[in-house]
């Protein structure tokens, strides 16, 4: 396999504020990479210093065998965080302008059509839903075909369809040969785009691997949820593991608690057990453990360390970091 991106040891801190710490990732060739963790861990920095808008302290970043700076600008696209296009510009003037900064670059009716544009080309970006803005500013990216993509938080804010749109687009290009790197704080499109995903917590990648075998490492156990105002003690009887759920069920607002380890086939016991003990129960829910229970453990884990290594720290020490915090 051929690697387009690689990150291997970056650091780069600003002031007293460690950004990236020896972060390190390979992307190979086609490759979707999903990037995620907490706010603050690094994502943005090791994106622009992967991108070339950043220079690291240490460590090294390539991509398509080059310097970032120097990487041929032809074959990469770039989505920030905080693209904001000109408001008087129409999605068809948007993307014709940055078409026309490249010598070969894609039919603007194509891009258009590819982002789901075709019929509001006529609107003032101002004027576009946040939506359709964000899907202009995707569109504006792929002018030139790039073969590396590095998108920064590209579905923040849209809505259900638009995400599918965007979803569907970096899928396809995905499948042509396009490497991609994305940010996100959705789970469900790390889970759905990314053939690895790599968790990023205070500058350094904690955990990387497909979504499936990171679930499978660090997701835990299965959940079956039992919107039920009995406490845990009651079902001392039953063989699996049971606990108090942290948060009450947001559309019932019921207490509910959460039986551990049961698979689909043994939910009926689980129910015999209710009806045979009388325990009231308004609902039941199954799910298996998926990419946010890997990031709430993990990004838990790191919050713990962070405490635990704050705590060992001697007084003079802490007094030290206090004062400079
Ligand atoms: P993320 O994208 O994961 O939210 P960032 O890469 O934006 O994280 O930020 C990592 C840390 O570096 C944060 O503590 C942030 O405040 C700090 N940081 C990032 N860019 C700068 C900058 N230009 N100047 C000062 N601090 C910065």
């Amino acid at each position: 396999m051929e690697a387009v991106v690689e990150a291997t040891d970056l650091e780069r801190t600003y002031g007293e504020t460690v950004a990236l710490a020896r972060a390190s990732l390979t992307v190979e060739r086609g490759e979707v990479f999903g990037l995620i963790g907490p706010n603050g861990a690094g994502k943005t920095t090791l994106v622009r210093a992967l991108t070339g808008t950043t220079e690291p302290d240490a460590g090294s970043a390539r991509v398509l065998g080059t310097e970032p700076s120097a990487v041929d600008r032809d074959r990469l696209g770039v989505l920030p965080q905080d693209f904001s296009p000109p408001d008087r510009l129409t999605a068809r003037e948007l993307i014709d302008y940055y078409a026309g900064l490249y010598d070969d670059a894609r039919d603007p009716d194509d891009v258009l059509a590819a982002v789901g544009l075709a019929d509001a080309d006529d609107t003032w970006y101002e004027n576009l839903s946040g939506g359709q803005q964000r899907r202009a500013c995707v569109g504006s990216i792929l002018v030139n075909d790039p073969d590396v993509l590095f998108l920064d938080e590209p579905t923040t804010g849209i809505d259900p369809a638009g995400r599918r749109t965007i979803w569907t687009l970096v899928e396809d290009l995905a499948a042509e040969g396009t490497t991609v790197v994305l940010t996100t704080h959705d789970m469900a499109e790390a889970e759905h785009l990314a053939d690895r995903v790599g968790l990023l917590a205070d500058g350094q990648i904690v955990a990387q691997g497909s979504p499936e075998e990171l679930v499978a490492t660090h997701g835990g156990s299965s959940r079956l949820t039992i919107e039920t105002t009995a406490d845990p003690d009651a079902f001392a009887d039953l063989e699996y593991p049971v606990e108090r759920a942290a948060t009450r069920r947001r559309s019932t607002n019921t207490d509910a608690v959460i039986v551990r380890d049961v698979t689909p086939a043994e939910i009926g016991t689980v129910v015999d057990y209710l009806e045979a003990r009388d325990l009231e129960y308004t609902g039941l829910t199954w799910a298996e453990p998926d990419l946010e229970d890997v990031y709430l453990a993990l990004a838990d884990d790191a919050e713990r360390e962070r405490t635990t290594s704050a705590d060992d720290r001697t007084p003079t020490e802490t007094a030290t970091a206090g004062e400079t915090a």
